[in-house]
């Protein structure tokens, strides 16, 4: 847990991990050790198509999860649920809309894992109901296991057709190689517990993140970055395809501002640390509230 400037607490957790319950290297319990011992705060087991149970493990705040993965029509849809207060009867045979839609119906939390790497149809992201969450960042999809750890491009590309979802960053950890420990979210909430951070997801109090630790506010027309340990630079994406200001870099950087434009439909930032490891702030969404 760390403390922002105005003293509000962020957590800091994985919400995508695998163990021998399905195609993960470690135990439960070996996994469980693992992140308590790199001091994360919360973690959850997300095993295909089996359920993790809410649970602590040495004061670190265990979250139910399970990661459904189904092919359809060509298109391959990986669905982590969160929060779950059941099982739902489901096989591969469901869609991904089945999918989402039963996870809700339990009481869950919605994800679209790592769509860069199931190369997702950007209007098929836009056709899907009910995603609360999609991961900008996968650990184990880029180097050395696969080429696509960064899903910014596409998701862009989705939320201009109307895609909503809050960003996260996690490891999908397998190999607890070099998987583990990379991608993982910082979440705002008042005290470390199940229904909190919970709410803090769904309220959009989460910073995606490698590394790097930022704030950030839109006020007077414009999308408003603050690092308190500094930066490399500040990369601001918005739904035009140019702008002139969208890089901030020079020296460190601790503040960084983009004026939002007339035809702006959405604003982001990345934020790039000497170590090139980044940060991924929400979207503000001009055309329909701010996620
Ligand atoms: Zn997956
Ligand atoms: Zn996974």
């Amino acid at each position: 847990m760390i403390l922002d400037s105005k003293g509000g607490k962020w957590y800091k957790g994985n919400l995508h991990t695998h163990t021998t319950n399905s195609d993960g290297r470690l135990t439960p319990q070996e996994a469980a050790e693992a992140y308590k011992a790199h001091g994360y705060d919360f973690l959850s087991l997300t095993d295909h198509w089996v359920k993790s149970e809410p649970s602590e493990y040495g004061g670190m705040l265990l979250i139910p999860g399970i990661e459904y993965d189904v092919i359809h029509n060509d298109s391959c849809f990986h669905v982590v649920g969160h929060f779950m207060n059941g099982s739902p009867k489901l096989d591969k045979s469901n869609s991904a809309q089945e999918i989402i839609d039963a996870v809700k119906s339990f009481g869950g939390t919605v994800t679209l894992a790592h769509p860069a790497w199931s190369l997702q149809k950007p209007h098929e992201m836009a056709a899907l109901e009910n995603v609360d969450f999609t991961e900008i960042y996968n650990s184990v999809s880029g180097y050395p296991y696969s080429p696509r750890p960064y899903s910014g491009t596409l998701i862009d590309v989705a939320a201009a057709m109307g895609f909503r979802a809050t960003l996260t960053a996690v490891d999908d950890t397998h190999y607890y190689e070099d998987d583990a420990f990379r991608g993982f979210v910082y979440v705002k909430a008042d005290s470390l517990t199940e229904e909190a951070i919970r709410a803090a997801l769904l309220k959009g109090d989460v910073l995606a993140t490698e590394g790097p630790f930022a704030e950030w506010t839109v006020e007077d027309g414009c999308f408003k970055v603050h690092i308190p340990g500094g930066c490399e630079h500040v990369q601001f994406f918005s739904s035009r395809y140019y702008n002139p200001d969208t890089t901030v870099k020079g020296g460190t950087v601790y503040d960084a501002v983009y004026k939002i434009k007339s035809n702006d439909r959405f604003v982001r930032a990345e934020i790039v640390g000497f170590d090139k490891k980044t940060a991924y702030t929400q979207y503000h969404f001009i055309d329909g509230g701010s996620r």
